[in-house]
């Protein structure tokens, strides 16, 4: 069993179903971050002794790691960052703004690619999506037409309902239009490899806590020939390579980006997470999802006035759906009573759920370590409080 890697399963009896928020942490993971504080704890690429080195070499391990598992053709296009947010953030900060009229966005984005192009000013476009929520490629062109030389933004899978993107198709189109394409891979590393060059992707946004890694970490991998545009947003010790009181030389990337000390045991840990799921292997994971998944819409099927808002088609990870009449923060505080742990609300998508005419739906996102008897449970807990609700 998958779960056996994971402590929190042995030590809780709570039926996980809520992976789009965050994953669980394998033990290998825990074990690499308790020792980097309990052993080397030491401060990276500043002091010369023996563990300020390990610790140097450990961090930089991961960039190597990153750069492999993604296929990025160097080290320096991958920065270390919080996560997602702190990495669109970035975009908009240090390339987007001035730069770009329009920011093209889908309509199932999370509100982290969303607020940070409002706060900044810079107005968008959004692709229309057709009633299975699935993108609409001709809309797209047609954006493309009338505002050459944009910045698209768009999830690869969606958290709320877990729809896949066409990425391949997506950036052959924005590149025709001498577009850019940022991507959000909030949910998608946790189920698909991702290949940069094979996608042609400029930009892609990473998160560690999303993919078996800790909290508080991601990167941005940036194409290479894009990165002299790119200015720091902050900067300070660790960013130079000399400094006077007239002027301040800053070093190249990555390091003119990574300003201050950094969460260096987390980016450790986010390393070895990766490793973890190079070890295990995308086909077992894929395979094991799907199976999970297609058991999970086949069993939610069964249950009456049930209304699908993802499909087994085109969705992953994320399956979203609603009961008629019931509300689904209901539906979510009576399950969780019964030990099933699951979203219930907007998912950090309000505008697609404004668009739908609905305050939220039920999601449950399944990662490869849950099982069909999570399922049965989740199912029988379900029936109860739609019992209880009607
Ligand atoms: N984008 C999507 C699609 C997400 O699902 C999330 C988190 O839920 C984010 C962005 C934000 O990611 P992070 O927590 O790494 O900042």
């Amino acid at each position: 069993m998958y779960k056996d890697y994971f402590p929190y399963f042995k030590n809780s009896n709570i039926v996980y179903l809520d992976n789009a928020a965050t994953t669980q942490k394998p033990q290998v993971v825990i074990d690499e971050i308790v020792n980097y504080y309990s052993s080397y704890c030491s401060n990276t690429h500043r002091s010369n002794h023996g563990n300020a080195n390990k610790a140097t070499q450990n961090y930089e391990h991961t960039r190597e790691v990153l750069k492999k598992f993604i296929n990025a053709k160097e080290k320096h296009e991958i920065i270390f960052t919080k996560g997602v947010t702190e990495s669109i953030n970035f975009i908009v900060n240090s390339y987007a703004k001035n730069r770009f009229k329009k920011v093209i966005i889908s309509s199932l984005e999370h509100h982290s690619n969303i607020v940070p192009w409002q706060i900044a000013n810079i107005d968008f476009e959004v692709v229309k999506c057709n009633e299975n929520l699935d993108f609409d490629y001709e809309d797209f062109e047609n954006i493309l037409k009338e505002n050459p030389n944009a910045l698209v933004s768009i999830t690869h899978i969606s958290n709320a309902f877990g729809k896949i993107h066409g990425i391949k198709r997506i950036t052959n189109l924005a590149h025709k239009y001498g577009a850019k394409v940022l991507v959000d891979g909030a949910q998608s590393l946790t189920h698909k490899k991702t290949d940069v060059q094979d996608l042609d992707i400029d930009f892609l946004a990473i998160s560690s806590h999303k993919t078996f890694g800790p909290t508080g970490v991601g990167a941005i991998y940036i194409k290479e020939n894009l990165l002299n545009d790119i200015l720091p947003y902050q900067t300070g010790g660790a960013t130079i390579n000399d400094v006077t009181y007239e002027r301040s030389i800053l070093l190249d990337s990555p390091f003119k980006f990574e300003a201050g000390t950094q969460n260096i045991a987390g980016v450790i840990g986010f390393g070895k997470a990766i490793e973890f799921i190079e070890e295990l292997g995308y086909e077992n994971i894929e395979k094991k999802e799907i199976e999970i998944y297609t058991y999970l819409y086949e069993e939610l099927s069964k249950i009456d006035d049930i209304i699908f808002y993802s499909d087994i088609k085109n969705s992953i990870g994320s399956l979203s759906f609603n009961i008629k009449n019931i509300m689904a923060e209901d539906v979510g505080i009576l399950v969780d009573k019964m030990s099933i742990a699951l979203r219930c609300g907007h998912h950090c998508a309000q505008p697609i759920m404004k668009s739908l005419g609905i305050e939220g739906t039920i999601r449950v996102s399944i990662a490869f370590y849950n099982e069909k008897e999570d399922i049965d449970k989740l199912i029988i807990a379900l029936k109860k409080a739609i019992t209880m609700l009607k």
